[in-house]
């Protein structure tokens, strides 16, 4: 029988990561856990509560008091926030425009990383987000770098808002993911940078199902 192992996928916004992710843990039977959505969940909670994005000691007493869930279903993965399903809430501009903020404190990311690596303890997981093979799942047996020029992701993002309703154009989709990928790289605490013991790959002139099966090819020898 196949071992179990943790598949952690890391890159910048918009690489595809998650809908790779999602095809990769089908395949494999395994659990997809989307950490970019809990700090959306978090972000769009500070939001509502107009609680200051800058404020890290009240955003860190805010994500104490909430229950962040991830369940899967046929539609995809759903977010719930202290029993809500705010799924697709979590991927309004707002939120979108104000998670690296919110994602940037210490003192969020301790409890995120905890919460994550408990998810992740029973193994035959993969996991996406910014710091999964640096931070979260450092002994993870298939890292994985994703990413694509800036213009391919901004264009993968308008087709995914077109389909969601999120209004938004090819140039303002630049400006946001360069943005993010600028704060996301450059802030002190788990910045997103490449694991040393990472696979790097290139998404740009890939299909999703071309990357998806590159990334099963590498998990199946490792498995194997
Ligand atoms: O993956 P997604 O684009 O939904 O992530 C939203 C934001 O959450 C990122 O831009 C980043 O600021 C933050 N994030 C993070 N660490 C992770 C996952 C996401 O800092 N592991």
């Amino acid at each position: 029988m196949n071992k179990t192992i943790q598949i952690a996928i890391d890159g910048p916004a918009g690489a595809g990561k998650s809908t790779i992710a999602k095809i990769v843990a089908e395949q494999l039977g395994f659990t997809y856990i989307d950490t970019g959505a809990m700090y959306r969940a978090i972000t769009y909670k500070a939001l509502q509560q107009g609680v200051a994005l800058s404020d890290e000691a009240a955003l860190a007493k805010l994500l104490e008091a909430s229950t962040i869930t991830l369940k899967p279903s046929p539609n995809g993965q759903l977010v719930f926030l202290d029993g809500d399903n705010v799924s697709d809430v979590i991927r309004t501009n707002d939120v979108t425009a104000s998670v690296s903020q919110v994602a940037a404190h210490g003192a969020i990311r301790e409890q995120m990383v905890a919460a994550q690596q408990q998810l992740a303890a029973a193994g035959g997981v993969v996991m996406d987000g910014r710091d999964i093979a640096t931070h979260v799942l450092p002994n993870a047996e298939l890292k994985v770098f994703m990413s694509a020029t800036v213009e391919e992701r901004a264009r993968r993002r308008f087709v995914d808002n077109e389909k969601r309703g999120i209004p938004a154009t090819i140039e303002s989709l630049i400006e946001e993911i360069a943005l993010r990928d600028k704060l996301d790289s450059e802030r002190e605490v788990s910045p997103l940078v490449q694991a040393d013991d990472a696979i790097y790959l290139d998404t740009t002139s890939l299909t999703i199902d071309e990357a998806a099966a590159e990334i099963l090819r590498l998990a199946n020898a490792e498995m194997n």
